[in-house]
């Protein structure tokens, strides 16, 4: 396994894992205390990661899974954004608004990363009460932190959505995790009990909702907290100061902004609604936003490329939209509008997070769900894998490996795929169906990598190609 640390470096991750679970229990004693003892929790816990991180690509030779390592790797440090705005950086951002009468906070990081996050902002910006904590929406990397600052009275300002997601995404933990482990295979087999630190226990004070923005005051600065949803789910707020025109974007824009957003991500998670995306940017657009601030990467400034941008992403999420509603009512399939529907140069955005053809796939699937009405057996328990033996013991493992070969020539590595799909699951360890199956998936890599460079993609081919070699044994042997 390329992603399992050498045995003793695993020995001493149990130790450390160990130790930190034993600090979480003892930890809920006195009041300040507490408060110390959990972020010293939430810093071990966060080594914990970095050394798994580190052996994981030391025992893969440093070459695989970059870009997930790195995530965990940026450096966990303030960026004084304005007078009153602070940014502790990591993979999900926490903000600091501080005010005369008291601190906001908007999201709070990654539960690894957020008792640092906490620190360095304590040194950063002088202590005072915090009176609210807002969150963007109920994803991991957006709340991880918000134990670390919740004290007595301190409001947890969320979507009315919040709890119901949160709870669907906590109780789907296994098998989301199991998913994720397929794109980052540094995390853990399995999830790790943190005990009061464990994801999906916040109980947010402030419900907003659709249509009902809530709007405070501290210390004369002006908050509205803005009901989003459609984004990266259903509970998505984004915070507003109407008098610094700054807009808060959690994820509403997806990790990069501008990008082809994910109207709905291929992770598995609750459908996401492409018109209430739109309208939500409708919303923000008219704010006439002159910086973004999101909870992942650095803040953007500049009204009008802003304002631009904004609309371009609102016409290109319109334009895929329009475009597979008017395929569906010709009566075509999935498959063809999914190769069909392109975007028009003058609506061209970055394809890194979410993809064309995969948001028309989900806005299909949004208005039509389950069934394709494409053939009977879509119906019944029984999928087409169970008669792929028949088909390789009729037309020969050999010939379909011959077949998938000539498509491998004409580019078409799909069809190889499917081909091999019925080979290996007639014979698991067909050398040359293993073979095939390979070169078709560097085949596609390669193209996704010259192409829009989608990290998911990505990330799934390169988990299907290790799993081939695995399948394949060492170089030159039997599987
Ligand atoms: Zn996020």
């Amino acid at each position: 396994m390329p992603d399992s640390p050498p045995s003793r470096t695993r020995m001493v991750l149990i130790v450390i894992g160990l130790l930190v679970v034993a600090s979480v229990v003892v930890l809920f004693t006195s009041d300040s205390a507490q408060q110390e003892a959990k972020l010293r929790a939430g810093e071990a816990l966060g080594e914990v990661a970095l050394a798994r991180v580190a052996a994981a690509t030391a025992a893969s030779g440093g070459s695989q899974h970059e870009r997930s390592a790195d995530l965990i790797k940026v450096p966990i440090e303030v960026k004084k954004l304005n007078d009153f705005v602070f940014q502790a950086r990591g993979v999900g951002n926490t903000h600091l608004i501080a005010t005369s009468e008291g601190n906001v906070i908007f999201d709070t990081g990654l539960v690894l990363q957020a008792a640092k996050q906490r620190r360095v902002l304590d040194e950063a910006v002088p202590e005072a009460p915090i009176t609210h904590v807002i969150l963007s929406h109920s994803h991991q990397d957006h709340v991880g932190g918000t134990t670390f600052w919740t004290e007595d009275g301190t409001e947890i300002v969320a979507h009315y959505e919040f709890p119901e997601e949160q709870r669907y995404l906590k109780e789907l933990t296994p098998y989301l995790h199991d998913r994720n482990r397929t794109l980052f295979p540094w995390l853990p087999e399995k999830v790790p009990s943190l005990g009061p630190l464990d994801y999906g226990n916040i109980e947010p004070t402030i419900l907003v909702r659709d249509g009902e923005p809530f709007a405070f005051e501290l210390g004369g600065v002006r908050f509205e907290v803005l009901p989003t949803p459609g984004a990266e789910g259903a509970d998505n707020v984004c915070l507003w100061l109407p008098d610094h025109k700054i807009l808060f974007s959690g994820d509403f824009f997806g990790p990069l902004f501008p990008q082809f957003p994910n109207v709905f991500t291929m992770r598995g998670e609750k459908v996401r609604k492409p018109i209430e995306y739109i309208e939500s940017l409708e919303t923000l657009i008219a704010l006439e936003p002159e910086m973004i601030v999101p909870s992942h990467d650095a803040p953007i400034a500049g009204k009008e490329q802003i304002r631009a941008d904004m609309e371009r992403m609102r016409d290109a999420v319109r334009y895929v939209h329009d475009a597979t509603i008017a395929g569906m009512n010709a009566g075509k399939t999935v498959h063809e509008l999914m190769a069909e529907i392109v975007l028009p140069p003058e609506l061209a955005l970055r394809q890194v997070h979410g993809k064309v053809s995969w948001a028309v796939r989900s806005i299909w699937e949004y208005y039509a769900t389950w069934f394709h009405f494409d053939t009977t057996t879509e119906l019944y328990p029984v999928p087409d894998r169970e008669v792929f033996s028949d088909l390789a013991e009729l037309a020969g493992a050999d010939a379909l490996v011959k077949r998938a070969r000539s498509y491998l020539k004409e580019e078409r590595e799909v069809h190889a795929l499917h081909l091999m799909d019925v080979v290996l699951e007639a014979e698991p360890s067909h050398r040359g169906g293993l073979q095939v199956r390979k070169e078709a998936l560097e085949s596609l890599l390669k193209q996704a990598e010259g192409g829009v460079r989608n990290a998911y993609e990505m990330d799934f081919l390169k988990s299907r190609i290790r799993a081939t070699e695995q399948a394949m044994g060492p170089a030159g042997g039997p599987a």
